[in-house]
């Protein structure tokens, strides 16, 4: 059956809402958490407060639009879908609340390797890095000139958070994997700590998914880049993900998120393998919403953040206006 959430708007044009790994002070065109994430108490990098969660329903107040489930998507339907990827506390904590008051159906996309607490939050630890690093952040780089650049005030920490960013961004996987690794053991970073402190584990997943308004999706063992990967490891990450989902918490996805969600994460080959495994949909980052002849193994979606967002902007882009200009 399908669910009527009261927290619809105007101009309601079919989207995923979109919601991925969150590099809150890398800049705005990265994907961002879509649910409330709050700032650990010693980050000195002062990140914008992005809770999304108040911000849902009071940009939609006052219109009804029918949130469907991602298994019901219906191309060019006029519908919104609700999905919420990697994991996090924040959305039992915050965004389910909401949800549930509201009555909306929504998707969790998990990364095993989270729950596991075996994959690293990296852009998470890449603030412990620029924190612990002192006055200047000197890092070499596999391809290219080392990163540089002066600590010396809050905004030149952010500025630099951004490049070290991007420029791990740029790498191969391979190449990203052995910086990043370098950088954790060079500043003793403990990769449990942010997982431990922002990531549901198993038991609390399972909690989480007897709440019959969720659809359990997965969301890759290690959280790479999967268009990046050989096609054997590209396969194991969708496939073995899923199955591990399966085995701990009895439910096997039939929904595929794939990580950071780019033009590099996911294309043609992945939505083929997505097909193979028999995956009903793929959600990935680019930003559109659900217009008919859409591959379903490749849909957009719209990232939701407090970063750049208000509620106003929120309603322009699920009116679908912004992307009939691409
Ligand atoms: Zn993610």
């Amino acid at each position: 059956m399908r669910r009527v959430a009261r927290v619809a708007l105007a101009l309601a044009l079919p989207l995923l809402a979109a919601a991925c790994a969150s590099p809150q002070a890398a800049g705005d065109a990265a994907p961002m958490s879509f649910a409330q994430q709050k700032p650990a108490a010693d980050d000195i990098l002062k990140r914008p407060s992005d809770s999304v969660a108040p911000a849902v329903p009071g940009s939609l107040a006052g219109r009804t639009i029918r949130v469907s489930k991602v298994s019901d998507i219906r191309l060019g339907a006029r519908e919104v879908v609700l999905t919420f990827d990697d994991g996090y506390k924040d959305l039992r904590d915050h965004a389910l609340p909401v949800l549930k008051a509201h009555d909306a159906p929504f998707a969790a996309f998990i990364c095993t390797g989270f729950a596991d607490r075996a994959a690293p939050l990296w852009w998470l630890d890449l603030e412990d890095v620029v924190q612990r690093a002192g006055d200047m952040l000197e890092i070499a780089m596999p391809h290219g000139l080392p990163v540089s650049a002066s600590l010396r005030s809050t905004a030149e920490k952010q500025a630099a958070l951004r490049t070290l960013y991007w420029r791990l961004r740029a790498l191969d996987e391979p190449a990203f994997r052995q910086v990043i690794g370098g950088l954790q053991y060079r500043y003793q970073i403990e990769p449990t700590r942010r997982l431990n402190d922002l990531c549901l584990e198993w038991s609390e997943l399972e909690a989480l998914v007897t709440e019959p308004l969720l659809t359990l999706g997965a969301h890759s063992m290690t959280h790479p880049r999967i268009g990046l990967l050989p096609i054997e490891d590209a396969e194991r990450e969708m496939r073995v993900s899923r199955d591990t989902i399966a085995a701990h918490l009895g439910i096997t996805p039939k929904h595929f998120c794939y990580p950071v969600g780019d033009q590099t994460a996911a294309g043609a080959r992945e939505a083929e393998i997505a097909r193979r495994l028999g995956y009903v949909t793929a959600l990935t980052t680019r930003p559109g919403v659900l217009r008919e002849g859409l591959d379903m193994q490749l849909l957009p979606r719209i990232s939701v953040n407090g970063l750049f967002q208000n509620p106003s902007y929120l309603r322009a882009l699920i009116s679908g206006v912004p992307f009939m200009l691409r």
